[in-house]
């Protein structure tokens, strides 16, 4: 695999990375995972907006411009021939060549890193045709969840939790209000409405999220941004999930109870459908 390091193509073995760089310190860092289906980019502009916020929000600099940035993706995908997977980019503040908790000199080069990952099958999925099982946990992330930080210790030590339960994911509570799952934003259908909790810094603004939203309100469909609890999405119809790599997820289970006939929904169906049926069709 040839993977990005700096303006640098490389074998994956030959790349480096200082070890007093902030993002393995300090996970100082921001990062975005783009979905590559049949060969192009689906909403790449999406994510090069949310990261230009992400690095704002934390004061750090652009490592390159938009433009240069498609085309590092775009190598990548050629190079390592990709048709269906992802491209997952990184960047952290670098470092001046010592541990510190103060941020280095503003004219610190950040670290941007690149590489793919082939996922054949990854529309055509068969986790997508079964649905998802989920269980709650408590919300203990900080307050920013609005940055994409590579800060994922406890989405991961919550994935964990749900396999340990035998579930796929884990959705997180706060406050009584689900907030999000462990690696994608969160819903329930009752009623023929679907309903998400509104955007704030407690989540990740998702571009799926914001993709599907739109597509859900053009296919005349009704939505609710508004907080929820586990035991309403519980009561609820149909579930899913959405998230640039697994699209539209059904969820079937929620903390051991069966929603609906216990397959998925024909809502979520739908969105998940048109979903990616669109977003192939605007793919660059
Ligand atoms: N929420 C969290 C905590 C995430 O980590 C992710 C994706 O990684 C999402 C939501 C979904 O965001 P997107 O649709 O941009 O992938």
């Amino acid at each position: 695999r040839t993977v990005y390091v700096n303006g640098d193509y490389l074998p994956e073995g030959d790349a480096k990375i200082s070890i007093f760089d902030r993002g393995f310190l300090m996970a100082d860092g921001v990062y975005e995972v783009t979905s590559v289906l049949g060969g192009k980019l689906i909403d790449f502009e999406g994510h090069a907006v949310r990261l230009k916020r992400s690095l704002d929000e934390l004061e750090m600099a652009e490592p390159c411009s938009k433009e240069e940035l498609l085309e590092i993706h775009r190598k990548l995908v050629a190079l390592n021939e990709i048709e269906e997977g992802l491209v997952y980019l990184q960047v952290t503040r670098g470092s001046d060549g010592d541990r510190d908790f103060v941020f280095p000199s503003a004219d610190t080069k950040p670290t941007i890193v690149l590489f793919t990952q082939n996922k054949p099958g990854l529309a055509d999925s068969p986790a997508a045709k079964k649905g998802a099982k989920i269980i709650s946990i408590e919300d203990i992330r900080w307050g920013r969840r609005d940055i994409k930080t590579v800060q994922l210790l406890y989405p991961s030590m919550g994935k964990m939790m749900a396999k340990k339960a035998g579930a796929d994911d884990a959705w997180m509570i706060e406050d009584g209000h689900v907030t999000e799952g462990t690696s994608n934003n969160a819903y329930f259908v009752k009623n023929g409405v679907i309903v998400t909790r509104p955007l704030s810094n407690d989540i990740l603004h998702g571009i799926t999220r914001k993709a599907v939203l739109r597509m859900a309100e053009e296919a005349q469909m009704k939505i609710e941004e508004r907080l929820f609890t586990i035991e309403e999405a519980k009561e609820a119809d149909e579930a899913f999930t959405t998230s640039a790599s697994a699209f539209v997820m059904p969820v079937v289970e929620i903390d051991g109870v069966a929603l609906g006939d216990g397959t998925p929904g024909p809502i979520t169906k739908r969105l998940r459908e048109i979903y990616l049926e669109e977003s192939m069709n605007a793919a660059i």
